[in-house]
């Protein structure tokens, strides 16, 4: 029988990287929410809503219903990829740039309202691996497996910087560390949908865990 998996944790948890493998091994879709969130980020960027001078809310929300999302399958990946208004922009979304302002578009109630909407609808059928923060409280709260993943921010930060490092990006590890830090703070205290633990998740503290012992251990739950 097929089921729902929301995976939620903090940022750089290796969330993503589990959800793939999972969705992989089940034959499931996969849907990564974070970066729903990043591709309406960089649409701020581009369009100057964010800059210097700061975040201007009211013109994002007059476009926001027009604001195209979706997920294309790539079958030389094996996973969906996000379009922003029909470009492709899976590379764009990762950048620290990105990363650094999506905690503020992530904090407002008609982007949330929008995203968890598509969200539920791509889970009216079953068979679904979704990843972020809110999945198992919110978007699916009666999801037959929540997973809750979590490890220490300084070995999240060594993670997310060698992958940005594997990309050619110039950045110093404080900066990923500050960045790891400051996301996890605005996305727990946020006022819609914080990041929390849903109380039936399972929790998988990746600490000191290799990648293969983390998807044993979640592919042993999926099939109970
Ligand atoms: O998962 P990822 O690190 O790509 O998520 C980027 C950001 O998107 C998070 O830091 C958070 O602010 C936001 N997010 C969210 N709810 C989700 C997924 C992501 O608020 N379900």
């Amino acid at each position: 029988k097929k089921i729902t998996i929301a995976i939620d944790g903090y940022s750089s948890t290796g969330k993503s990287t589990m959800a793939k493998q999972l969705a992989r091994a089940l034959g499931y879709i996969y849907v990564d929410t974070g970066a729903m969130y990043r591709a309406v980020t960089l649409y701020a960027l581009r369009k100057g809503y964010i800059s210097e001078k700061g975040f201007e809310k009211e013109p994002l929300l007059s476009d926001l219903p027009g604001i195209d999302l979706n997920f294309r399958y790539n079958p030389d990946l094996g996973y969906s990829e996000i379009y922003l208004d029909g470009e492709n922009v899976e590379k764009e979304i990762r950048t620290l740039e990105v990363s650094n302002y999506v905690s503020q578009i992530s904090v407002v109630a008609e982007v949330r309202q929008k995203l968890v909407a598509l969200q539920k609808d791509m889970g009216r059928n079953k068979g679904l691996v979704m990843d972020g923060r809110d999945i198992g409280t919110v978007v699916f709260p009666n999801a037959e497996l929540k997973i809750f993943m979590t490890a220490s921010p300084d070995i999240r930060a060594t993670r997310r910087y060698k992958e940005l490092l594997d990309r050619g990006a110039l950045i110093s590890f404080e900066e990923v560390l500050e960045n790891v830090q400051k996301r996890d703070y605005l996305d727990s205290h946020r006022e819609h949908s914080p990041l929390k633990q849903a109380e039936d998740a399972v929790v998988i503290d990746n600490s000191s865990m290799s990648q293969q012992e983390q998807f044993e251990r979640a592919l042993s739950l999926a099939e109970l």
